[in-house]
């Protein structure tokens, strides 16, 4: 008989009452007692809703107070030394220290918090282990014991999940990268004995051993090291069963490697490796479990049922139902909780969607019909394929308009009229800037009078006089600010953008929003990703009103504020039944049209953020070229619609571009801005080797902290910039948006900015 299983559920609760506790605890409004007895309740409350489901293999130490990479170095006990840790368990303290830093006692500086990172291809956010060559590792935390009993008592054997030595030894920062990380696995393994060993005194049967690694481009030593790793493992509680789960891609040439581990089960992507199911069944075991991933844990759409039955037919018929297990592609950790929960979301939309618990249901009804089941689960079944069949022929969803824009599309589009060169000096004579002219990323600090003057408005709490003219104010006051401190290219201030991707999406045909529909980003920190269900047009002018209103406030030029295709992409829940790139390029032609009604209105600068592109990255180099490609092109399919003088910037807020200036180059912005204060404007240097053409403007005020930078250190990064730029393409900013910033600090910071600015104009002229 298949088994129903599951590989992690979301731990943020329907409420989100796991941030709202966490936060109460930082806030010291909530005891540590008060706040292990909500992850208790929502524990126990997700082990029985998965149960209730008809999982049989439930996970368990899924939950996280944080994270769940950060709770593996807890249990490795491989704490930075900078946390003054006891040595013992790592307490609540010291586990929230390294999530988020430490400020530190009277006249000591703060401990800094480890660094976090994009977890794989998701939205999901993860602690990098910091390990250094003479790392000691021990058993500093009982956590996954301690919650496989506490499951146990509540009557339910669950499945532990552990990172897998392998792939947190592949994330984790190696001091310098000076020594061979996996000198330390020897250290490493007996933690893991260890832990496996009193899994299996307390009860366990199977443990989950994640090794979503095996999805990545790995060299030979990396791949050499997974026989030998488990064999240990292995060797160390042989009664226990072990199930290595991959996911998010396919296995390629890491495939012989992952079939031949000495575990009992393995567990392989069906959705984002769909392709990989005939060489899987070929290299696998028929002796060992196999768990096939056949439900998108990764998106909200309902499963195509039959689609899915028929992968897991193919399965069946080549190994028998025996040792076949059926489970999301991966941890539901990363689709929202309940769509039950979604009552104002439209009735036809709605029948096409699965959250993480209608996606339990779905694994369960897919394990029933497999098991002989199919009489029972018929109307499920039927029911099923109705939506699929609904979904692929509504008109909600296709719009012939939109079909014949993407088909008339021609390469002349993405292409501006005249080379960069030649812009670059019609662009001069239209719009009249000092050398190093200063500008900002858009957004002006978000005060809390602002945030709740949009939500009474979006709540209908107050009407749309009163907020046209709050944000006319706040616009006002922005603007008269820049030109007192002298700042040359002006912004609206986005007061009326509660997030870059959401402003766009909620005037664009297309999408649809969802009342409770969070997904962790980052410890407690939860985002709730607008849906792209059918084709993507703009009904009508987006920004321009916003944009014209700040102009007719001053001479200075004040620059238009998009957010970019990939970007908006990038960071919503996408169709599935077409291509990304297709969904990109709708994407891209509505945020044309808004480009083109910018220039119509006169604005002179137009700012298309693309925040996102390089997190769009697919896990194979391999496959970076296709997307790259489609990427690029839509960015200049957004922005080459415009006359030579209207001058196109793009801001990206991350400082990696040494293998993808290419492509950034590619997208020929007449000006990029970048994040680079964090760097020393080390990147600079992938700029200066490529020789990138156009105007940049690294940024030389990092704005991820309250911390003023002085004028002397802004003007140092400068004139760093100027030697390794030519001095007349370089523009002067922050490295992004000022909106998480207070008043106060912006105002000194900027001052302090355009004065660094005014120096580097005199050292110029001077030599
Ligand atoms: N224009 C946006 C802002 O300033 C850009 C934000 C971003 O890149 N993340 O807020
Ligand atoms: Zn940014």
């Amino acid at each position: 008989m298949a088994i129903a299983t599951n590989f992690g559920f979301p731990r943020i609760g329907t409420q989100r009452e796991l941030k709202k506790a966490v936060e109460a605890y930082w806030k010291q409004k909530l005891s540590a007692e008060e706040l292990s007895q909500t992850c208790r309740e929502l524990r126990l409350r997700h082990w029985k809703l998965q149960q209730a489901s008809g999982i049989e293999q439930i996970p368990s130490n899924d939950f996280s107070l944080y994270d769940q990479v950060l709770d593996m170095t807890a249990m490795l006990g491989a704490v930075p030394a900078r946390y003054d840790w006891s040595g013992e368990t790592v307490d609540l303290d010291t586990y929230f220290a390294m999530a988020r830093g430490r400020a530190g006692k009277k006249g000591e500086s703060d401990v800094a918090a480890m660094e976090m990172t994009k977890w794989f291809d998701t939205n999901y956010h993860y602690i990098v282990p910091e390990l250094t060559a003479d790392q000691k590792f021990r058993l500093a935390s009982r956590k996954a014991i301690d919650e496989f009993t506490e499951a146990k008592e509540a009557g339910m054997v669950t499945r532990p999940v552990l990172i897998g030595p392998i792939t947190y030894l592949l994330l984790s920062k190696c001091e310098g990268d000076a020594f061979d990380r996996f000198r330390l696995l020897e250290r490493m393994l007996p933690v893991y004995e260890e832990l496996l060993q009193d899994l299996a005194a307390v009860g366990a049967q199977w443990v989950q051993i994640d090794e979503p690694a095996l999805v990545l481009d790995l060299d030979e030593k990396t791949l050499a090291a997974f026989a030998p790793t488990y064999q240990r493992l292995k060797e160390a509680s042989p009664s226990l069963s072990l199930l290595v789960a991959t996911y998010f891609g396919d296995l390629r040439e890491n495939l012989e490697t992952a079939c031949q581990l000495p575990v009992d089960g393995l567990h392989v992507d069906l959705v984002h490796g769909l392709g990989q199911l005939e060489a899987v069944l070929k290299a696998f075991p028929t002796t060992k479990h196999l768990s096939l991933g056949v439900v998108d844990g990764r998106n909200i759409w309902k499963t195509d049922l039959g689609g899915a039955l028929g992968l897991i037919r193919e399965a069946e018929q080549a190994r028998g139902s025996e040792r076949l297990m059926i489970g999301p592609s991966c941890s539901l950790l990363h689709s929202p909780i309940d769509l039950d929960l979604e009552v104002d979301l439209d009735p036809e939309i709605q029948t096409w969607l699965a959250f993480a618990k209608q996606k339990l249901q779905e694994i369960s009804t897919l394990t029933q019909a497999i098991n002989g089941n199919e009489e029972s689960v018929r109307l499920v079944l039927e029911e099923n394929l109705e939506a699929i069949r609904a979904r692929k022929i509504s008109e909600r969803v296709h719009q012939p308009h939109v079909k014949y824009r993407l088909e008339a599309i021609t390469s002349e589009m993405s292409h501006r009229q005249s080379p960069f060169t030649e812009r670059a000096l019609v662009q001069r004579q239209a719009i009249k800037l000092p050398v190093l002219p200063t500008t900002t990323i858009g957004s002006f600090p978000q005060t809390k009078d602002l945030r709740k003057v949009r939500a009474d408005y979006k709540a209908g709490r107050i009407d749309e006089a009163t907020y046209d003219s709050f944000i006319k104010q706040q616009i006002d006051d922005t603007i008269r600010f820049q030109e007192e401190v002298g700042l040359d290219v002006l912004v609206h201030g986005e007061a009326e953008r509660n997030d870059m991707v959401e402003y766009f999406g909620e005037q664009l045909d297309g999408f649809t929003f969802t009342k409770n529909g969070w997904v962790q980003s980052y410890g407690s920190r939860c985002v709730k990703p607008p849906i792209i269900f059918g084709d993507v047009s703009r009904p009508k002018a987006m920004t321009v009103d916003w944009i014209n209103y700040a102009q007719s406030k001053t001479s200075k030029p004040v620059k238009g504020m998009l957010t970019g295709p990939v970007t908006i992409l990038q960071w919503s829940f996408v169709r599935n039944d077409q291509p990304r790139s297709v969904t990109c390029r709708q994407i891209a032609l509505a945020i044309r049209d808004e480009v083109v009604d910018l220039e119509k209105a006169g604005v002179q600068m137009i700012q298309i953020d693309e925040a996102a592109l390089r997190e769009g990255l697919p896990l194979r180099r391999r496959d970076w070229e296709i997307y790259l490609t489609w990427a690029v092109d839509c960015f200049r399919l957004t922005a080459s619609r415009v006359k030579d003088q209207t001058q196109i910037h793009t801001h990206m807020c991350y400082s990696e571009f040494n293998d993808i200036i290419p492509s950034i180059s590619d997208m020929d912005a007449d000006v990029i801005s970048i994040e680079s204060s964090r760097s020393k404007m080390e990147l600079l240097k992938a700029f200066e080797a490529f020789q990138y053409p156009n105007e940049i403007g690294p940024g030389v005020y990092d704005i991820h902290s309250p911390r003023i930078p002085s004028e002397e250190e802004m003007a140092e990064l400068l004139r760093s910039a100027c030697k390794v730029l030519p001095p007349e393409r370089v523009w002067v900013n922050p490295d992004c948006g000022l909106k998480t910033r207070g008043w106060p600090e912006v105002k000194e910071s900027l001052k302090n900015m355009i004065g660094a600015a005014q120096a580097l104009r005199k050292e110029l002229t001077t030599v």
